[in-house]
């Protein structure tokens, strides 16, 4: 028998697991660990809540959940209720599928004055997560800055610039979606430091700006490279480009423009490419940002020195996520990563993933990665070596008081949460631990 013991329930976590019970059958076990009494990782508090077509992809891991060779064990931090020697002396293979949870730092003046966020934080803020559910953005003022040129930035923008309405059948938890329709923004700056051929949008994401009931994407025409350039890009890149054409002559795509002035839409996206930022202002809150002027020198970002202020009442910065440390653990600290060959990290210790490979991918990259480390552990486990993994785990838990969260537990709090739903939602989501907590041991308290 294999003990395997994989750290972090997101999709690469799962899909580890998918893997496994492909690969050993009955032959191995598998105990899926997370920090959060809740699963699903990403899929719950990053997919954004309008894309619940992308989030139904948790459906294929509850069926792997559900395996009996297969268990969750939630709300316990690994490195904290128990750590990585401990894990290791436990099971054949310990994965770490912990993904990339905390923002990338501008490292600009003025990063830390009120109501300026990275993606990690305001992204959590409106999906419910507990570590941000209380960070309160303040949209008063008229004008909002995301930097950068991914699809967190096009999440991030249009979650700023749709109507209450538009959330229909969404998830976004009830306190976002309130200080949303109270918003006064009405101007979405997307800063770009590089140009048009260089965003990491994909181009489905890109047309969804074109459909808002009152957006208005644009483009300076100034910024697009020559159409003959778009040849040499590959299809998806092309299509990309065939939006941001399209926003350049008028808010909208080729089937939906409405003309330069979009009629009826008040609320303007607007992409400011070849535009780095230098410096968020503002005495307590920010009050604007100076952005420099750039050219591409060898695909890079070369400030020109021409310098512009855009005044703006809240920053967001969309520009990557790290990896948690755990304690023992080698970390790149250039790629804000585990260190690690191919997934390798030292004997019995593997990684998958974001926590592996830095955050870029789709959630459907993680699939052949889980695979590809399974095949690994085959190779270097063989049939196990009689640790003592599920049961050793519970004693420990048992003899330290973690009182753990199992799959049939979250199965309640996620009935909870569908039954507190507003009209039209698939749920409410619970935004504090303890509320989570109160529903999977509903005797505990008593
Ligand atoms: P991303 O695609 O890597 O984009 C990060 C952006 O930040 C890039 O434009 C980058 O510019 C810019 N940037 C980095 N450092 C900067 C700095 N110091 N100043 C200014 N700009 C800076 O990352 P992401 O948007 O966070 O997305 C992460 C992954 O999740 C991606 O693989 C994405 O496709 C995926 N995702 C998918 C969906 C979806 O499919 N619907 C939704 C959300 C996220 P440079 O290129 O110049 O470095």
């Amino acid at each position: 028998m294999r003990h395997l013991a994989i750290v972090g329930s997101g999709p690469a976590g799962y899909y580890t697991a998918e893997a496994a019970l492909k690969q050993w059958g009955d032959g191995v076990k598998v105990d899926i660990f997370d920090l959060s009494p809740v699963p699903f990782g990403l899929i719950r508090t990053g997919v954004a809540p309008d894309h619940q077509s992308i989030k139904s992809v948790s459906h294929r891991y509850e069926t792997t959940a559900l395996n009996p060779n297969v268990r969750f064990v939630g709300n316990v931090m690994v490195g904290r209720d128990i750590t990585i020697a401990e894990l290791q002396d436990l099971y054949d293979a310990v994965v770490l599928a912990t993904g990339a949870p905390n923002d990338r730092k501008l490292g600009l003046p003025g990063e830390n004055l009120a109501n300026v966020f990275g993606s990690a934080a305001f992204v959590g803020w409106y999906n419910g997560h507990p570590d941000f559910a209380g960070i309160g953005p303040d949209f008063a003022h008229e004008t909002a800055v995301i930097v950068g040129n991914g699809n967190v930035a096009l999440d991030v923008a249009r979650i700023l610039a749709k109507s209450g309405a538009e959330f229909e059948g969404s998830d976004i938890v009830s306190h976002a979606l309130e200080a949303l329709e109270a918003s006064r923004v009405r101007r979405i700056v997307i800063l770009g430091r590089r140009g048009p051929h260089q965003v990491t949008m994909t181009p489905k994401e890109l047309g969804e700006l074109a459909k808002l009931s009152r957006a208005c994407p644009s483009v300076d025409p100034a910024d697009l490279p020559p159409l003959t350039e778009d040849a040499a890009l590959d299809p998806g890149m092309r299509k990309t480009m065939g939006h941001l054409r399209g926003f350049a002559i008028g808010g909208g795509t080729a089937n939906d423009n409405e003309g330069p002035a979009c009629p009826g839409r008040d609320v303007r996206i607007e992409f400011d490419f070849f535009a780095a930022p230098r410096a968020i202002l503002g005495t307590d809150q920010v009050e604007g940002i100076e952005v420099e002027r750039t050219r591409l020198v060898e695909g890079k970002a070369v400030g020109t020195g021409e310098t512009y202020r855009i005044p703006a009442g809240i920053v967001v910065a969309c520009i990557g996520y790290q990896t948690s440390r755990i304690p023992d653990v080698p970390y790149d600290e250039q790629g804000g990563r585990f260190a690690n060959t191919e997934g390798r990290i030292a004997p019995g210790l593997y990684c998958v993933g974001w926590a592996r490979r830095g955050p870029t991918g789709t959630i459907g990259t993680n699939r052949p990665d889980g695979f590809a480390i399974v095949e690994k552990i085959d190779a270097d486990i063989g049939e196990g070596s009689g640790k003592a993994g599920r049961p050793g785990f519970d004693a420990l838990a048992a003899q330290r008081g973690i009182d753990y969260v199992k799959f049939t537990e979250w199965q309640k709090i996620e009935e909870a949460e569908a039954a507190n739903a507003r009209q039209g939602a698939p749920r409410e989501k619970f935004v504090a631990v303890d509320q989570m907590i109160a529903e999977a041991h509903p005797s505990a308290g008593t």
